[in-house]
C-alpha cells in the first residue's frame, strides 16, 4: 500500500493552501456529516509562539466543511484540563474567534461525562474519551514540535493524548514512565483512534524546536502538511525537521505494529518541494547520539526544578502529576523521591517556571 502526503508552501491565504493540501490527498467532506477537528490546544501560548495550532488554517478548514453543509465541532482537552480550561485556551490564542466566525461550534469535551473504552492495548486499556470523539468524524489538525519526553510530536500524540478527557492523561504519563513504555502507550490509544480519523492537516507554518512542546523556539517554515494517515505524516514531517523518523519510539513502535508505512519508501510526496533543516533536539536528548539511549532515559533522565521568581503558583504542575511529587505549599516542592520524570510539569505551566536541567552524562 502506498501512503500519500502533501507538502504545500503556505503563502498568506489559509483557504488557498488548507485546500490544496487536502484535494493532492484525495480528500473531501461528505456533504451533511459530522466532523469534530481536533487542533492542538496545549495551553495559552499562541501559534505564533510555536505551541497551538494556527487558528487561521482551523478556520479556513472550518468553512471548507461549513460550505458542504457538514455540522463541525472544533474541541481538545488541553493538560490537565477541567471544566472550563479549553474555553480560555481557545479565547486567549484566537481559536475561539476563528472557531466561531466561520461557522463551528466550539465543545468543551470536560464539560460531559467521557465514555469509557477498552481500547485492548499492551499497557493500556480502559480509557476515558470525550463522546465527540467517539460520534464524529475526526479531523487531526496537530502542530509540528519537539517534545521533552517523545522527542518529536505530530499527528499521532495530538490524537492519543488530545482525545483522552481530562486529568485522565497524567495515567498515560505514570503508564509510559520511560520513551520506550510511552511509546507503547501512545500507541494503544492511537491504534484503537485510527479508523476514526478521516484525514490529518499539519500546521507547519510556525513549529517549535528546542525544549518543546512550550518551552521551545519558533521555528518558521511556512508550511501545511496532509495525509489521511497520522503516522505516515509525522514520518515526511519529523524527516523535513531533520529527525530521523525511526529515532523517535513512538513512530517506531507505529511502523513495527503495522498501524501505517513501515519505512519512508512506502510514502508518496506530493506538492512543494521538503526545506532542508536539522531542528535542535530537547535537552532531555540533546544530540541525537543520545536518542539511542532513550529506552532507559527516565526515570534517570534530568531532574526538574521550579523557579520561584516565574512561578505564578497557579497549581497546574502540581494538578498534572500522575506521582503527587509535586506539593503546593508556598511555592510547589518536588519530592525527588517521587518523581519519574515524565515532565508532565514542564509541559504544562505556561509560565517557564519548571526547569529542566541537560543531560548531564552527554555535556
Ligand atoms: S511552576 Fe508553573 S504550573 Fe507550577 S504553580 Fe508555578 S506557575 Fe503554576
Ligand atoms: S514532578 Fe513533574 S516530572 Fe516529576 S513525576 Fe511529577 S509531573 Fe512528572
Amino acid at each position: 500500500m502506498v501512503f500519500r502526503v502533501s507538502v504545500v508552501d503556505f503563502e498568506g491565504d489559509y483557504a488557498v493552501s488548507v485546500a490544496r493540501a487536502l484535494q493532492m490527498v484525495d480528500w473531501r467532506p461528505e456533504v451533511g456529516a459530522s466532523y469534530l477537528v481536533k487542533p492542538n490546544m496545549l495551553n495559552s501560548k499562541t501559534a505564533q509562539e510555536g505551541v497551538t495550532s494556527d487558528p487561521g488554517m482551523v478556520g479556513a478548514l472550518v468553512r471548507l466543511l461549513r460550505e458542504k453543509s457538514c455540522r463541525t465541532f472544533v474541541g481538545d482537552s488541553p493538560g490537565n484540563a477541567y471544566p472550563g480550561k479549553a474555553r480560555s485556551v481557545f479565547k486567549s490564542t484566537g481559536m475561539m474567534d476563528a472557531v466561531l466566525d466561520s461557522g463551528g461550534e466550539f465543545v468543551d469535551f470536560e464539560e460531559q461525562p467521557p465514555v469509557i473504552v477498552d481500547v485492548g492495548g499492551i499497557l493500556v486499556h480502559s480509557v476515558p474519551f470525550s463522546r465527540h470523539v467517539l460520534e464524529n468524524r475526526i479531523i487531526n489538525v496537530p502542530k509540528l514540535k519537539t517534545h521533552i519526553q517523545t522527542v518529536m510530536t505530530g499527528a499521532v500524540k495530538n490524537l492519543a493524548f488530545g482525545c483522552i478527557q481530562g486529568a485522565s492523561k497524567s495515567k498515560l504519563h505514570s503508564i509510559g514512565n520511560t520513551p520506550e513504555k510511552m511509546a507503547k502507550a501512545i500507541t494503544d490509544v492511537y491504534a484503537y483512534l485510527r479508523s476514526k480519523v478521516e484525514v490529518n492537516l499539519m500546521d507547519a507554518i510556525v513549529c517549535m524546536d528546542g525544549n518543546g512542546p512550550s518551552y521551545g523556539k519558533p521555528r518558521v517554515l511556512s508550511k501545511i502538511l496532509a495525509s489521511k494517515d497520522a503516522l505516515a505524516l509525522d514520518i515526511v514531517a519529523f524527516s523535513m525537521a531533520g529527525v530521523d523518523p525511526s529515532s523517535v519510539p513512538y513512530v517506531r513502535e507505529g511502523m513495527e505494529r503495522g498501524l501505517g508505512p513501515s519505512s519512508v519508501d512506502e510514502i508518496e510526496i506530493l506538492g512543494d518541494p521538503l526545506p532542508n533543516c536539522k531542528f535542535r533536539l530537547p535537552s532531555t536528548f540533546v544530540a541525537s547520539l543520545s536518542l539511542k539511549f532513550a529506552p532507559w532515559l527516565s526515570p534517570f533522565g534530568p531532574r526538574v526544578s521550579i523557579d520561584k521568581k516565574l512561578c505564578t503558583r497557579c497549581g497546574e504542575c502540581a494538578g498534572i502529576c500522575p506521582e503527587n511529587a509535586i506539593v503546593i505549599r508556598n511555592y510547589p516542592e518536588i519530592e525527588t523521591s517521587k518523581c519519574i520524570r515524565c515532565y508532565a510539569c514542564y509541559e504544562v505551566c505556561e509560565f517557564n517556571a519548571v526547569k529542566v536541567r541537560k543531560l548531564a552524562i552527554l555535556l
